[in-house]
């Protein structure tokens, strides 16, 4: 039996892709307008590997045109810029998603600046991190959009609320903090720097950990009650030599305590995917003047 406190990431994206579905086809049959996006893969890293094969099917599920390129771990830096500016420049393209980690002779920052900002779909652009500080129309970061939606969808109305995130990275923790502030949460960004943790963690009435350590928020960090986002995705052995994924979150002993908690997997992870998608919509709207 599924926990009453359980926030089912898998279902509320499935309905959001079945929604980008149906945009899909109106702009289609109305407009003759179909949103495109082009996903490049550098090399053979496995775990990209099964992400772009994810991504690619949900695209193709929303009816939107996937443009796939793999391409060798030998690809320069210079054609990959080369294959970006194409795409800038094909009208057929309204998402560039570029998998990151790239080989280490590329320049990441230099490859994702280079990608038009209204064709971020990840929303990685300087431009894009710019708008969403200052609260402006830009491409919001696929990963906070979704646990905001999440939220929004558990609590209603944020107003007020003490929000603390845990972690600062410029892809979860940082624009997550910004659209948090931005629903009139009362935010607090912590990180490895940060003192008594725990006591930080317990005074939230909304704790988000993008941290990248297995099971770290225990269940004793918990304010009984608070809502609890777990982005983190970690795998870990299991006794039987196999591995499993956990979270950031101890999800045994903070499911106990937690007025509402995504699970790991099946919360954050899929509602990932499926902003890349309403991100893709976004763009596409936008570019053509229709938003
Ligand atoms: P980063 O490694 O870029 O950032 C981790 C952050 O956590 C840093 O700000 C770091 O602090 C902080 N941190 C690390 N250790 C501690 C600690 N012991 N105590 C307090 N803070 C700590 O990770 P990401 O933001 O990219 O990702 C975070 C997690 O989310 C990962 O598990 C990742 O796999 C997952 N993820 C999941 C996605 C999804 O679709 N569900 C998408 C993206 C990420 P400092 O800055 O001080 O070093």
């Amino acid at each position: 039996m599924t926990a009453p406190n359980l926030i089912d990431g898998k279902a509320f994206a499935e309905s959001l892709v079945h929604a980008i579905g149906e945009e899909v086809r109106e702009l289609r049959a109305v407009n003759r307008i179909q949103p495109g996006l082009a996903v490049l893969l550098v090399g053979a890293d496995p775990a990209s590997e099964v992400y772009v094969r994810n991504k690619v099917r949900q695209t193709e599920i929303a009816g939107m045109k996937s443009v796939e390129r793999r391409l060798p771990e030998t690809t320069t830096e210079k054609e990959l810029l080369l294959i970006i500016e194409g795409l800038n420049d094909d009208d057929s393209i309204h998402g560039i998603l570029v998998q990151l980690p790239l080989p280490r002779h590329i320049n990441a920052d230099r490859i994702l600046r280079t990608v038009l900002p209204e064709k971020d779909v990840d929303g990685f652009h300087p431009i894009n991190a710019g708008l969403l500080a200052t609260s402006g129309k830009g491409l919001v970061p696929c990963t906070p959009l979704g646990c905001s939606l999440l939220l929004k969808d558990r609590l209603g109305d944020l107003s007020g609320l003490h929000a603390v995130v845990v972690g600062r990275s410029n892809i979860v923790g940082k624009p997550m903090a910004h659209l948090l502030l931005r629903e009139n949460c009362t935010v607090t960004i912590a990180h490895s720097r940060t003192r008594d943790l725990p006591a930080m963690c317990r005074q939230a009435d909304i704790l988000v950990a993008a941290v990248g350590q297995p099971q770290m928020i225990k269940g004793d960090w918990i304010k009984p009650g608070a809502t609890v986002i777990d982005v983190g995705i970690n795998r870990i052995p299991k006794e039987d030599g196999k591995t499993r994924l956990v979270g950031d979150v101890d999800f045994a002993e903070a499911v106990k305590v937690a007025g509402a908690i995504t699970p790991v997997p099946g919360g954050v992870g899929p509602m990932t995917i499926a902003c890349l998608l309403r991100n893709t919509l976004t763009a596409c709207k936008r570019i053509n003047k229709l938003d």
